[in-house]
């Protein structure tokens, strides 16, 4: 394909070429054909004409051809005849060449003029008795004299000549030339032949173009005598030439149009394949929403770009961004502000970024940067992958404005890694270790947040194994009844039971946590043994009420999760409000809220408790809320830490005690540690309060000792 492309000129060229030859060898082929035509219908008809006249004209002519033999030709009738002939038109000279290849007479209209003042010049021998009056011919005998006669300045247009019998030259003195081969004439004589010759090799000589028309006279086989018939072609060249110039220019133009039209298409063909190629290729390597480059083109270019690095001795810098909440953006205001916010976030890295950088969009709200680590001042890097705190774009075609932030991360090339994945790895470590940080905005790699990594490499295959292993056990926290004092359930917090460092908190283990594979097994196995527990509980009496179990929105996006928690409480006796599902806020928020929702629906209707955890750090917003089957709010223990010397976090509380129970949730303070703190939260209004204060999460085993200590404690207080 490629090769029969870059041909194509030279194809062009060789046809049109070969085409513009052809035409130009048919044109002359054609020219040839028609002037011989011309010259054989002039020429050959009066010689045929000329040759039955012969003998009343020449006299008796000798059967060996012999002009001594032949009579005296009558110099005068023949003369006549040939001014006959000669005054048609396109002859304008005729030779008489006996059997011995001499002329015996010519008579001609044309000669080239003669030199200025020659005159009329008597050649020694020379009669004039031709001339016949004012006709403007020359005559001459052809006696052997070897005598040529000068016309005078009047009639140099139409003069006869005559050549010597002896020499058969082509040019005589005067000028006057006579186009003719003296062995191709005697040829003709030989064989006794026709021939046409057309001639155009005497530029001086008038007419440049003309036929030699051979004409043997025959006579036992053998020519006694050779008409030679000059014919004047100069005019019907012109004529033809025209003609065939215009029918060769109608040739052309036909060829041409008849080309244009397949020749146009092709084109057409050829161009938009070029554009489609193009396309293609453009679209193979950009993101179409953002217009910069798309991973496979970063794929592609970086390593490229490292590669001249190295050459270069040079750095380079590898930024990884993502847009912080960029799918609860999506989510919640829909794709098409998702879209522009890309497109701004897309349009302000190439602001930022100096121009030689590679910017792509390689994943969903994902991009990279290599830029030169030259043009990068050391110490700014961060301020290249800053944004402007907020965008406005078209909401339902109303402008507003949305606040984004992103996230970066960056990694050295060639310090941090030597190939593409290895910095990508790096510079990704930074990025989750700058979301981490509590700027959230840019983190550069180093050799310490791999250790980090590696440690919750660690952490996730050791969690993993201690699930498998059963070292993994619920502890339990008690939730107590502001007003009353009373125990109204337990939170069941996951303890690892490590054989070597002994009792670990999700403080260890929270990455583990994280994961949403690991979450989901330790999902499973918490509902599996608080059930369990609870199951033995009631088999004793003991009073729990209601037991939280913490689930994540992968429990909750798990087919069959409702009906799998449903049927663990069923199969162990126990009542769907003996089970409370803790759920984070941002949970509920993000983008599978419906079906999240529709699956809380369901265990709320199995009577469960649907406890909103962690309230106030998250994104969610009241109406939100308040289409969940929500049941209870539990405020965030950063709001309680400092509640006693924060008359902020006191109004934060306040508020949410009052939108809770307006909307008629439970109102759950966590992390009180002490009796201020009790005290604060209920004077505020909180319905029920867990933490230190009371109790930290305890074994199963040490459940009912715990109640029976809480209700002594209460009593006490009550006494
Ligand atoms: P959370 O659901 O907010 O659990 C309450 C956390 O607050 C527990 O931490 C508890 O020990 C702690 N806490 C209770 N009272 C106080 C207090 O007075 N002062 C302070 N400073 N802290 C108090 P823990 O057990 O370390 O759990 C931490 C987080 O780990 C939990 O936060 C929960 O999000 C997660 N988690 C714990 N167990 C599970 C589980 O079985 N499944 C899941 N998915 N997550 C769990
Ligand atoms: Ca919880
Ligand atoms: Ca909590």
């Amino acid at each position: 394909m490629r090769d029969r492309k870059t041909h194509l000129p030279l194809i062009i060229v060789i046809a049109v070429t070969v085409f513009l030859g052809a035409l130009y060898v048919g044109y002359n082929r054609t020219l040839h054909w028609l002037l011989m035509e011309d010259a054989y219908s002039v020429g050959m008809d009066w010689a045929y004409h000329m040759e039955t006249h012969l003998p009343e004209l020449m006299g008796s002519v000798g059967t060996d051809g012999s002009i001594e033999d032949a009579a005296e030709p009558d110099h005068n009738e023949l003369a006549e005849f040939a001014l006959e002939i000669l005054a048609i038109g396109n002859i304008y000279q005729i030779d008489f060449i006996n059997a011995n290849c001499h002329c015996d007479a010519s008579f001609g209209t044309y000669l080239t003029p003669l030199p200025e003042g020659s005159g009329e010049k008597e050649v020694a021998g020379a009669t004039n008795d031709g001339l016949r009056g004012d006709t403007p011919l020359a005559v001459k005998s052809a006696s052997p004299v070897g005598s040529v006669t000068v016309p005078s300045k009047a009639e140099l247009d139409h003069v006869f000549a005559k050549e010597g019998s002896h020499h058969f030259a082509n040019a005589s003195e005067n000028g006057f030339r006579l186009p003719q081969d003296r062995a191709l004439i005697h040829s003709i004589i030989q064989e006794g032949r026709q021939d046409i010759i057309i001639r155009r090799d005497a530029p001086e000589f008038q007419p440049h173009v003309f036929a030699e028309v051979f004409y043997p006279v025959l006579s036992g086989g053998k020519t006694v005598y050779l008409l030679r018939i000059l014919v004047d072609l100069q005019e019907r060249e012109a004529l033809y030439e025209t003609l065939l110039a215009a029918g060769s220019l109608a040739l052309l133009l036909l060829v041409a149009l008849s080309f244009a039209y397949p020749a146009n298409k092709f084109i057409e063909i050829t161009r938009g394949k070029k554009r489609s190629d193009e396309r293609a290729r453009f679209l193979a390597n950009h993101d179409l929403m953002t217009g910069i480059a798309n991973r496979n083109a970063f794929q592609e270019q970086a390593p490229r770009r490292f590669a001249q690095c190295k050459s270069d001795r040079t750095e380079s810098l590898l930024f990884l961004v993502d847009i912080d909440g960029f799918k609860g953006i999506n989510d919640y205001y829909g794709h098409h502000a998702g879209d522009q916010i890309l497109k701004e976030v897309a349009k302000q890295l190439r602001v930022n970024f100096p121009d030689d950088s590679l910017i792509a969009r390689i994943g969903g709200d994902e991009f990279a940067i290599i830029a030169s680590g030259d043009s990068i001042k050391p110490g700014s890097e961060a301020e290249f992958a800053t944004i402007p705190g907020s965008f406005e774009i078209n909401l339902n075609q109303r402008m507003q404005k949305l606040d984004v932030s992103i996230a970066a991360g960056m990694a050295r090339f060639p310090r941090d890694g030597d190939g593409l994945q290895e910095l990508m790895l790096n510079a990704d470590l930074a990025l989750y270790s700058a979301k981490k940080s509590d700027d959230r905005s840019f983190g550069e790699f180093d050799a310490h947040l791999r250790r980090k990594f590696q440690n919750r490499v660690n952490v996730l295959r050791d969690f993993a194994l201690a699930l498998e292993r059963k070292q993994v056990v619920p502890y339990y926290q008690p939730l107590i009844c502001t007003k009353t004092g009373h125990i109204k359930g337990f939170e069941a917090l996951a303890r690892w039971m490590h054989p070597q460092k002994g009792v670990l908190t999700p403080a260890v283990f929270h990455e583990a946590l994280e994961d949403r594979e690991i979450a989901l097994a330790l999902g499973t196995y918490m509902l599996d043994a608080i059930t369990a527990d609870m199951a033995i509980w009631k088999s004793r009496g003991v009073p729990f009420e209601t037991i939280g179990l913490n689930v994540t929105d992968a429990d909750l996006l798990r087919p069959g999760f409702a009906l799998n928690v449903i049927g663990k409480l069923a199969a162990n006796g126990l009542a769907g409000n003996e089970l409370a599902i803790e759920i984070t806020e941002n949970c509920v928020f993000g983008g599978d809220k419906d079906i999240i929702s529709s699956k809380l629906k369901e265990l709320g209707s199995a009577g469960c408790h649907i406890a909103l955890d962690d309230f106030g750090t998250g994104y969610s917003s009241i109406t939100h809320i308040k289409d969940m089957p929500v049941t209870a709010l539990k405020i965030d223990k950063s709001f309680i830490r400092e509640i006693a010397d924060d008359s902020a976090d006191q109004a934060i509380v306040r508020a949410m005690v009052d939108l809770g129970s307006a909307i008629g949730f439970k109102v759950i303070a966590e992390g009180v540690e002490n009796a201020e703190q009790l005290n604060l939260v209920q004077s505020l209004g909180c319905h029920l309060v867990q933490g230190f204060y009371y109790a930290k999460a305890v074994p199963a085993a040490k459940v009912p000792e715990l109640i029976a200590q809480i209700n002594r404690n209460r009593a006490k207080m009550a006494g």
